[in-house]
This record gives C-alpha cells, sequence and structure tokens, in this order.
C-alpha cells in the first residue's frame, strides 16, 4: 500500500496545515518543507561467496535549528530517498514536541536483511557508515534503530565511528547494547510511551482499559513491547500480526507467549493456532477500542478509514495515518495519538543515552522509566490541551507545537549570514 502513496507529500501536507494556522512566513515555511542536507550514497559488500553487491543508502538530515540531528537508521527494502526525508521531517517535529534539543535526521539503506549473513550485515553497517561519515557524529548527527536494525547493528556503528576517530565514541549513536553505553530501558522506550500515552487518552475518553481490547498491528520491538505492556496494564490484546500475517481471537491473545515462543519462528506469530488467521489489512478492520498501528507508512487510508472499528488510535509507527484518512477518523470521533507523540519515547531515551555517555555516568532502569512516562505524560497534556484550543485533531495540535518551536529557534537564530 506504502508504494502507492507519496509519504513526503503526506509529511508537507501535514505541514502546511500547522503553517497555515501558525501564519509562518512563506520563506519559514520554505525552510521547513526542505531537507536541509540528503546524502545518496551506492556502496559495495563483498558476500560470503565472494560476490560484490552494490548497495544504495541515504541519510537525510532535515533541521538543525534545535541541535543535532537525530534519527534511525532503517534497513528495508522499499526505502527511497523521499521516504527517508519524510521520516527525518517527522523525527524534527518529534523531537520539538517532547521538547529535547535535537533537529530531525533518518538514514536507510535498500536491503532485504533476511537475505544476508551476520557477517554480510556487519561489513553493509560499517561500511554504510563509512560512507555517511561526513554527516554524522555525537556533536552533528545522532543515529539510533529504527525498521531492520537493532542493538547490534548500533555497536557495528559505534565500533567504525570509533576506529575512525581512533578512540572510542559511545555518544555517536544510541540503541547501543547496555555495555557499550547503552541505557536501561531503551529497547522497549518506544513501545513504553506509546502505552504511556494511551494510558492518557483512555482517562481523557473515559474509557476503562481494563475492559478494553487491543490491536497491534506490527510485532517488531516497538508492537511486540506496546502488546505486552498494553496486556500489563490489563487490556485484552486480541489481535497482533507481524510480517508474514495476523492473528485474532476475540477473548484474548497470550502475548508474551507469542513474543518468547513464536515470534523468532519461520512463519512468525501465525504459527500460534488458537486464534483466526487474517491479512495485516484485515487487522486493522476488526473490532477493538484500541488500535495501535506499529508497523510501517501509509496504513490507514481513504480507502480503509471508515472500516475502522477502535475508537482510540496510538500510533507506533511513523506515518500510518494518510491525511484522507486523518479526516475520515476525525469526522467519525476517533482520536488518533500522531506518531510524533505517541512513538516519542524511543528518542526521548536515546536523548537520555546521550545525555549518559557524554557524562560516562550512567542511570537505574527505575529512574530512566520515570523520567521518561513523566515527559510522555507532560507532552500529551500539552497536545491535548492544544487540541482544544484550537479546535483541532491531535495531530494538529501536536504539529502547532513542534513546528512552532522550530520556527521560533530560527527566527531566534537568525538566516546566516
Ligand atoms: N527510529 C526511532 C524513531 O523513529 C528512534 C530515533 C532515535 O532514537 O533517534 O523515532
Amino acid at each position: 500500500m506504502s508504494q502507492h502513496i507519496n509519504v513526503l507529500d503526506m509529511a508537507r501536507e501535514q505541514l502546511a496545515v500547522a503553517a497555515n494556522l501558525l501564519e509562518l512566513d512563506k520563506g519559514l515555511h520554505d525552510v521547513l518543507a526542505q531537507p536541509m542536507r540528503q546524502m545518496i550514497v551506492h556502496f559495495p559488500v563483498v558476500l560470503d561467496n565472494g560476490e560484490v553487491q552494490v548497495f544504495e543508502g541515504y541519510r537525510v538530515q532535515h533541521n538543525a535549528s534545535r541541535g543535532p540531528t537525530k534519527g534511525g537508521i532503517r534497513y528495508h527494502p522499499d526505502v527511497d530517498l523521499s521516504e527517508t526525508s519524510a521520516l527525518a521531517m517527522w523525527m524534527t517535529w518529534k523531537c520539538a514536541v517532547v521538547n529535547i534539543p535535537y533537529g530531525g535526521a533518518k538514514g536507510s539503506v535498500k536491503v532485504d536483511t533476511k537475505q544476508l549473513t551476520k557477517r554480510e550485515l556487519e561489513k553493509l553497517t560499517r561500511r554504510y557508515v563509512t560512507e555517511i561519515s561526513t554527516m554524522i557524529g555525537e556533536r552533528s548527527d545522532i543515529p539510533a534503530p529504527d525498521i531492520g536494525t537493532n542493538a547490534q547493528v548500533m555497536a557495528w556503528v559505534m565500533d567504525t565511528v570509533s576506529m575512525q576517530k581512533g578512540y572510542t565514541v559511545p555518544g555517536c549513536v544510541t540503541g547501543k547494547p547496555i555495555e557499550l553505553g547503552g541505557s536501561e530501558g531503551r529497547t522497549e522506550a518506544t513501545g513504553r510511551g506509546v502505552v504511556v500515552t494511551m494510558e492518557e487518552a483512555a482517562k481523557v475518553m473515559n474509557m476503562d482499559l481494563g475492559k478494553a481490547k487491543v490491536i497491534v498491528q506490527g510485532f517488531g520491538n516497538v508492537g511486540s513491547t506496546a502488546a505486552k505492556l498494553a496486556e500489563e496494564s490489563g487490556a485484552t490484546v486480541v489481535g497482533v500480526s507481524d510480517a508474514v500475517g495476523g492473528i485474532y481471537n476475540p477473548n484474548g491473545l497470550p502475548v508474551h507467549d507469542l513474543f518468547y515462543r513464536y515470534s523468532g519462528r519461520d512463519g512468525g506469530i501465525r504459527e500460534y493456532k488458537d486464534a483466526e488467521q487474517v491479512t495485516n489489512a484485515e487487522i486493522l478492520e476488526l473490532p477493538c477500542d484500541v488500535l495501535i498501528p506499529a508497523a510501517i507508512a501509509a496504513q490507514l487510508t481513504k480507502e480503509n478509514a471508515t472500516k475502522v472499528k477502535a475508537k482510540l488510535i496510538v500510533e507506533g509507527a511513523n506515518g500510518p495515518t494518510t491525511p484522507e484518512a486523518d479526516h475520515i477518523l476525525s469526522d467519525k470521533g476517533v482520536l488518533v495519538v500522531p506518531d510524533i507523540l505517541a512513538n516519542a519515547g524511543g528518542v526521548v531515551v536515546s536523548y537520555f543515552e546521550w545525555v549518559q555517555d557524554l557524562q560516562n555516568f550512567f542511570w537505574e532502569e527505575n529512574e530512566v522509566n520515570n523520567k521518561l512516562t513523566r515527559i510522555m505524560r507532560h507532552s500529551f497534556a500539552a497536545v491535548e490541551a492544544g487540541m482544544r484550543a484550537h479546535k483541532t485533531d491531535m495531530r494538529t495540535a501536536a504539529l502547532i507545537i513542534g513546528v512552532k518551536r522550530v520556527a521560533d529557534a530560527t527566527i531566534r537564530r537568525g538566516i546566516f549570514p
């Protein structure tokens, strides 16, 4: 589905709505609509069988007016420069909404990691990082995990940058393993933030989560953690899906079991048999109270938004809802907690990791989780208040806060020279 929808157009349309409401000057709007820096790299990797394969990768920095740029590295066969730029722009607003001192960036490599051995993945990572080395660094642009990458990949990023510098630079990347300067709580942080915002939204809607049925599309790091924590918070998870497809049982699914016993298997969670098998498209339309899209962009569109049964949508993925779908959902009275707020927990704890690395002083998991929860609740409350004040939807309210902070920083700094 996402192939037919240009997510950069989507991101620009969202920006335009906020820019109009903020009455931003046209020149400033033009600055924010473009990424400040884009790099395309083509680089060779010698595969285990001796053949050379050339890969295409990108790093995009959208805006650095509030600080160094920050954003994940995605390994996926469908990435391109335009999508990576949209994701970088969303990172800028996300960091501004939760008020952490970063601009937005994103990197990606067009690759299906399932086709590579671990050694090939390591070589691809080290070469990609070397190609984009003029852009990244602990004071300039700090990568992190995203779809297709994990703590091991971040360890290789850190080691590659460190080898080139001649000394260890833990702060050049976040989402690292704990023993290399990673932060407690980082792996779960995005899913944890999703569930904190779900709880805050439920309070506003007078929804009893103890009686709520939740569906999660995507069972990667974000989706699986959100499903586990939603279950722990008392909700019943009735549907989940991974890249292979989904399962649904209106009486509830054993999320921890699915994670620990099924998610690593070839057939994925569909190997669990006490449930109906559904597709990734069907799962979005099944009966539930809360829908958490935590897979990829452009999943809720004008074609399926009318069929959504959930009263609350919490966006674990980046860009899962198109602007047309936003209108339909808003008219139906569905509350959408937007990605730039709902999934900001990951970059918030990335910020904590970076601060800990720069200080060489590490925090306990409770401290990380408590600080994360406080920021998520505070940001949710500010966005919710904005939504009421501007009589608009939650995405627009979040964008108004995020875009305004970036615009104000740009105005304060002035245009160089
Ligand atoms: N890739 C994550 C995101 O989209 C995390 C980025 C980060 O921690 O820098 O928010």
